[in-house]
């Protein structure tokens, strides 16, 4: 590929264009992205945020960059202690847990590990350090053990979001802090309250205020000025502007080069918030549906978009996602009795040109899509079916082919399976299992869906031979057609009926 072709370009809110990236330091990615605040199970908004970053690590490893990629923990926080006292918890030991919960939901998406993953409550030298600094820059000041951010000072401030500063005194209208010098000057450090966790500080017992903990912990795993900020479109204003305006007044160098956000996950055409009570959160949902599935549908618009998120959009991840791992599997089954026969030709045999055509296709197809923003809208179709589809075509010849016919043949299929793997690799949609365990979880998956057993299929099954038997074909596809309504289909293969995973039709709907 030209070089030309293959620069990444990343959309950047802070110049709101499409920019090519270029690192700070040749060869390393500086990446933070903002964690979430742990007192509560995540929601697929958050899935979101943590998906579309992972493939930005993914991409940017596979694009050969050494990342220092941090994602911090919120672990004090006014919602946390809040949500302690109703519990009659620890507030750290709550967000301890929820940290944990996190982690299992990260893994079941196949979320990378970042390099590093700090807690506020592990930084708090780190984070008054920080304060000081901006203190003694004049763009600080204390007033009884409240320290605030002095926006004033901040000649860029309101850059980043396009708020202008006389639109952001949002506490104007509700009751104004008298001892702030411009109402939208912010918290950097709170005076403790009583029952409240506190932490020692030049300015008496406090903790910190939100936006601080990002720009400290930032400035220390990776420098003062770093290469990508990511997190959701709603952290754009007040916590990035804050962040980097403090970032900016404590550290002359500081700064970010390209700020990244990711969409919304709407449902019913509003965001998916906590605040509004209309969240699914992750582990609710992969209960009912393969955690890969929903990776899947999380990256099935441009993340930038908002997604909307439906029962029925889910379905099609999971339809979609199971007939790659079903053509990948059979194909793996069609090549099992040729192993010895393609060890022993060991490369002699070369691919053929229609091969090289499909994978070269599937190859610049999928990185024209992500060198320009990450696109994975449209995932996993255009060039990669037209592999898929070869892929199928050919498993029923090579039975039929001659010794050599078959063995170019054979070649072209593993380089195939390779490529289509790659993909997948990239987009983290492949596990430590083979194709075959995972089929077999998403098979788990639609069943629970379906709310039957392997043995109500069976049964259902044997119904319906013995419907055919008696030639009553009517109730025969009502049986299956039944079925399917719950995502189910019955497939006929020679004498054996088996049943796959489908999008469930509803009995209106033509087919
Ligand atoms: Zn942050």
């Amino acid at each position: 590929m030209e070089a030309e072709k293959m620069e990444l370009k990343l959309y950047n809110t802070m110049t709101q264009q499409k920019e090519v990236f270029t690192p700070i330091n040749p060869g390393k990615v500086g990446l933070y992205v903002c964690g979430i605040t742990a007192y509560d199970f995540s929601h697929i908004g958050h899935a979101r945020a943590a998906v579309s970053f992972d493939v930005l690590y993914r991409y940017l490893k596979h694009l050969r960059y050494e990342v220092n990629f941090v994602r911090n923990f919120t672990d004090v926080d006014d919602k946390i202690i809040i949500r302690a006292n109703e519990n009659g918890e620890e507030p750290l030991e709550l967000s301890n847990r929820f940290c944990e919960e996190y982690l299992v939901d990260m893994g079941a998406l196949q979320c990378l590990l970042p390099t590093h993953q700090p807690r506020v409550s592990d930084h708090m030298d780190h984070i008054v350090e920080m304060i000081q600094k901006i203190i003694e820059k004049d763009c600080g000041y204390d007033v009884d053990g409240d320290v605030f951010f002095s926006v004033d000072k901040s000649p860029n401030y309101g850059k980043l979001s396009g708020q202008l500063l006389e639109h952001t005194r949002a506490g104007e209208r509700v009751a104004v802090d008298s001892r702030k010098r411009n109402p939208a000057d912010f918290a950097l450090w709170k005076a403790a309250k009583p029952g409240e966790p506190s932490w020692e500080s030049p300015w008496g017992r406090g903790r910190p205020g939100w936006h601080i903990e990002c720009s400290a912990m930032s400035a220390h795993y990776l420098t003062p000025k770093f290469d990508i900020h990511g997190g959701g479109a709603d952290l754009k204003f007040p916590h990035h502007e804050n962040e980097l305006a403090q970032t900016c007044a404590a550290c002359e160098d500081g700064g970010v080069n390209y700020w990244l956000h990711n969409g919304h996950v709407t449902i019913n055409n509003e965001k998916m918030a906590k605040s509004k009570k209309n969240f699914k959160t992750i582990r609710e949902m992969t209960e009912s549906y393969h955690p890969l599935a929903l990776r899947h549908f999380l990256m099935s618009a441009h993340y930038r978009s908002p997604l909307s998120f439906s029962a029925s959009q889910l379905d099609s991840s999971s339809e979609a996602l199971y007939y790659v791992y079903q053509t990948l599997q059979d194909l793996n089954d069609a090549l099992l009795p040729y192993r010895e026969a393609m060890s022993e030709d060991s490369g002699k045999s070369e691919q053929t040109a229609e091969a090289k055509d499909i994978i070269n296709k599937l190859k610049s197809e999928f990185e024209g899509k992500m060198l320009d923003d990450l696109n994975t809208a449209h995932i996993l179709t255009g060039a990669y079916q037209d592999a898929l589809k070869f892929i199928n075509a050919s498993i029923g010849k090579l039975k039929k082919m001659q010794k050599k016919q078959r063995m170019s043949l054979l070649v072209s299929l593993v380089e195939i399976e390779k490529a289509a793997r790659e993909v997948l690799d990239v987009l983290g949609l492949l596990t430590t299992l083979s194709y075959a365990e995972i089929l077999k979880e998403m098979k788990q998956k639609t069943l629970t869906r379906a709310g039957l057993s392997e043995e109500d299929i069976s049964q259902k099954i044997e119904e319906r031979i013995m419907a055919r038997k008696n030639k009553e074909f009517e109730k025969s596809d009502q049986i299956r057609a039944e079925l399917t309504v719950k995502g189910i289909a019955l497939m006929d293969i020679g004498k054996e009926t088996v049943w796959r995973p489908c999008f469930p039709l509803q009995a209106n709907s033509s087919d």
